[in-house]
């Protein structure tokens, strides 16, 4: 595992837990939009941890956290990953993983072997769109539609999640979105956010009431749709 950074204490990245939360390195997609540009594109001479760090920080601290948040860059490129999960949940911890859905296979095999307690996977925009936005150049949706789907079936807890911003989300991409996941157990609408760490900051948000516009149109579809990151 690459580990390029760690976030020893958070209430935000797990919901209702106190997490660590752990950053792996690389990344599959280039999003313009993404804020983690040195996870993706890491400098040659990056400071990691090593994963003994990363388990004797969580030993120590296991009696105040409820879990661990596993995020990225996408940590499902990494083929070791379920080695470094299964310890940490050794330790009693749950682990919630955040993913981009390139990688069905594995969590599949994650979600099989009960690996992870939550999956938090970012739908990028409507299907039609996802060549686009995450910057690839024919691009086969395919393990994303596969992703999707292995969520739905329930077997772990799941959120699908979409950054949104004004110059890359419609309504009618929000409609597309809400038939596609329909049935979906939670859906949230996260506001883009300017960052120094923006991979190509060009972007802008939507106002709240747009957001709230995109929620109404979701809401048949997927009744738990909230939004979040607005202050
Ligand atoms: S937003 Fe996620 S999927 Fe896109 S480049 Fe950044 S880390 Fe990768």
């Amino acid at each position: 595992m690459l580990v390029l950074g760690l976030q020893k204490t958070t209430l935000l990245d797990y919901p209702g837990k106190v997490a660590s939360t752990i950053f792996t390195g690389g990344c599959n997609f280039r999003c313009p939009f993404c804020h983690n540009r040195d996870l993706v594109f890491p400098p040659a001479d990056a400071f990691s941890f090593s994963e003994e760090e990363i388990l004797n920080h969580l030993i120590a601290k296991k009696k105040v956290l409820d879990g661990v948040c596993i995020t990225g860059g996408e940590p499902t490129l990494h083929k070791d990953l379920p080695d470094f999960i299964k310890q940490i949940k050794d330790l009693g911890l749950l682990v919630k993983l955040d993913s981009n859905g390139t990688n069905p296979k594995m969590l599949e095999y994650l979600i099989q072997n009960k690996l992870v307690d939550y999956i938090a996977m970012d739908i990028k925009n409507c299907q039609e769109k996802y060549n686009d936005i995450a910057c690839m150049i024919n691009f086969d949706i395919s393990p994303i539609l596969d992703s999707v789907n292995l969520l739905k079936e329930g077997m772990v807890s799941y959120e699908f999640r979409t950054t949104i911003m004004k110059e890359c989300h419609t309504k009618e991409d929000m409609l597309s979105i809400a038939k596609w996941l329909e049935g979906a157990s939670a859906y949230y609408l996260q506001s883009y956010k300017e960052s120094e760490q923006v991979i190509n900051p060009i972007f802008s948000s939507h106002d709240l009431d747009t957001l709230q516009e995109f929620v109404n149109i979701i809401k048949p579809y997927i009744p738990n749709t909230n939004i979040r990151g607005v202050d």
